[in-house]
């Protein structure tokens, strides 16, 4: 395992960007993550950029002779387009090539330090959008807590189903209506059925909920008719970002049986602007454990790298901004936390197996979500679906307001982060979408 950390995770790495230092950055010089932005206001064209402290190194302002490696070039010029797909498709040998030579050249005494402080910009003076123009994004349900939890409320009697321990649960989402942290989301119309009605009706969403959720962007993809092995799936993942899959819960109910998803859930998923690339995470890879008494994964899901490092500790948070709290300066109420390792009964390179053993192919910039990641314990709920057994039990806001589902005006935020005993913190920024009237 130490074996793949090198030199740009050492924790005493300091950067001479002055603000990635401090200890509580999102973005000390051992993450760098990648995002797409342009000056706030429309100005500019939209480039590839890498977030250092409280900044974005300009990846298109960066001369391309400054870095004499042809790998680092190509990965530069790939990293510094309008979309990441180009760069996503080049693959790990590229990205660690960029990574090394970004890690070199924002180190304090760096000889690079007077070029690329002409390619910074400050985050506040930018905006961001999609990483990749996204093919394909499919959704897992990762979760066993939060798959129990919604089966009893679903199906009282049969909350689990058998094949939950055996497959990794997903379906075909819709990538169209992906969206950027800081876009609104308008609250959805559709057909409900009332409680004791007996014909539905169509108007505006009263059950509107967010699902706490990690997105995985996909590497170079395969070849349609040949399955990813669980051997070589990490060389498919690029990144994670914090995910929102907005979920309307009446719609839902209504809808979901036979044939799973739909009009529930396709209105609009969010996500962080930064992909937090799997070369950051290596820290903070994890063994992948059941509990006794739970079956082993089926041979095509099993290796033993992936028993000992295909979970990742990282820790999740959501927080709820109400319109009142914001009218009076108030703070986001933390409302729940979880952490991926231990919510997760699928490692990430299970999911990109499972998704190509048919011989479906995965395309550069392609995202997969998590599933929502709800923990074992009271407060780990990754849902208000769930936190509310089922709109049952309010939850209660500091000054006293109450909430089953999502008002208007409502702004749910996520965080996430990961941190360990002798290795820099790094965070994932926020991923946060405010809830407009039908
Ligand atoms: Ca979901």
């Amino acid at each position: 395992m130490s074996s793949r950390l090198d030199d740009t995770h050492d924790p005493s790495l300091k950067s001479w960007v002055a603000s990635a230092n401090t200890p509580t950055a999102e973005f000390p010089i051992q993450n760098l993550p990648h995002g797409v932005f342009r000056e706030r206001g429309g100005r500019g064209v939209w480039r590839g950029g890498v977030a250092i402290g409280d900044r974005v190194l300009d990846l298109a302002a960066i001369p391309p002779d400054i870095f004499e490696a042809p790998t680092v070039t190509v990965a530069l010029r790939a990293a510094s387009a309008s979309t990441l797909n180009g760069y996503l498709a080049l693959g790990r040998r590229y990205w660690s090539a960029l990574r090394q030579a970004l890690s070199l050249g924002l180190r304090e005494g760096s000889k690079h330090q007077a070029v690329l402080t002409k390619a910074l910009l400050g985050q506040h003076d930018v905006e961001m959008r999609l990483p990749t123009a996204v093919g394909d994004y499919t959704d897992f349900y990762t979760s066993i807590h939060h798959a129990t939890n919604v089966g009893k409320l679903f199906r009282p009697d049969n909350p689990l189903l058998p094949n939950y321990r055996w497959v990794p649960i997903g379906y075909h989402g819709r990538s169209s209506s992906l969206a950027v942290s800081g876009e609104s989301i308008r609250r959805p119309q559709g057909q409900t059925l009332a409680p004791g009605a007996e014909a539905p009706t169509v108007g505006p969403s009263k059950r509107i909920d967010h699902e706490l959720e990690l997105g995985l962007f996909i590497g170079p993809g395969n070849e349609r008719g040949a399955p990813v092995s669980i051997e070589n799936a990490d060389d498919q993942m690029f990144g994670l970002c914090l995910l929102n899959d907005w979920s309307a819960r009446d719609l839902q109910a209504w809808e979901y049986q036979p044939l799973g998803p739909f009009l529930a859930k396709s209105f609009a998923t969010t996500i962080s602007p930064w992909i937090v690339t799997m070369d950051a995470l290596e820290p903070f890879r994890a063994p992948f454990e059941r509990d006794a008494g739970e079956p082993q994964p089926l041979p095509y899901l099993d290796s033993p790298e992936n028993r000992e490092r295909g979970a990742i500790d990282l820790k999740l948070e959501v927080y709820l901004l109400t319109k009142s709290m914001r009218d009076q300066g108030k703070d986001p109420a933390r409302i729940s936390t979880a952490n991926f390792a231990k919510s997760a009964y699928w490692t990430l390179a299970q999911l990109v197996t499972h998704h190509t053993v048919n011989g479906c192919n995965l395309q550069p910039g392609d995202l997969l979500g998590t599933g929502t990641q709800s923990g074992s314990a009271p407060g780990e709920e990754g849902s208000l679906l769930e936190l509310t057994r089922g709109g049952k039990e309010p939850i209660e806001l500091p000054g006293g307001e109450k909430r089953i589902f999502l008002e208007d005006g409502d702004t749910i935020i996520f965080k996430g982060w990961c941190e360990r005993p002798g290795v820099a913190r790094i965070g994932f920024g926020e991923v946060a979408a405010t809830i407009l009237p039908a």
